[in-house]
């Protein structure tokens, strides 16, 4: 098992799946590619990411709606969702962020900009998975050094 933080990217289009996983292994990041929707629950099903990159204009389910089904889930309530969105669909990703998305890039990105979002959005919803140094009192607890 892998001890990375695992990205579960939903993206039908072939040359952005593609570039994603390219940058995001480099990360490095562990990634799953599915490409739409219905694939990305019965993946969640069997295994909870550490992330979801969501792109929303996909065939048959939007990622409008899977978004919101897994922040109506007790499981996936508190899944860090960040959506992938054309420049004009300001309206979707509106929606997406009122139903409680993370964060959103916009296409084109930059590889380099998704990889620091995805970052932030680990650190602010699951510190342990972005080696990020913990004190509490009189112990510092350091992932990295492993002290
Ligand atoms: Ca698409």
């Amino acid at each position: 098992m892998s001890s990375l933080p695992k990205v579960l990217v939903v993206e039908d289009e072939v040359a952005i799946q593609e570039l994603l996983r390219y940058s995001l292994e480099q990360a490095p990041f562990a990634v799953v590619v599915v490409t739409s929707a219905e694939q990305a629950l019965s993946e969640i099903r069997s295994e909870l990411p550490s992330v979801v990159l969501l792109d929303l204009m996909l065939p048959g389910m939007s990622g409008i709606n899977l978004a919101r089904h897994l922040r109506a889930q007790g499981r996936t309530r508190e899944l860090p969702i960040i959506m992938v969105t054309a420049r004009a669909e300001e309206a979707d990703r509106i929606a997406g962020l009122n139903i409680g998305a993370d964060d959103y890039v916009t296409k084109p990105f930059s590889p380099t900009e998704l990889i620091a979002r995805i970052r932030a959005v680990l650190r602010r919803r699951a510190p342990h998975l972005a080696s990020d140094v913990v004190e509490a009192g009189p112990l510092r607890l350091d992932p990295q050094a492993r002290t």
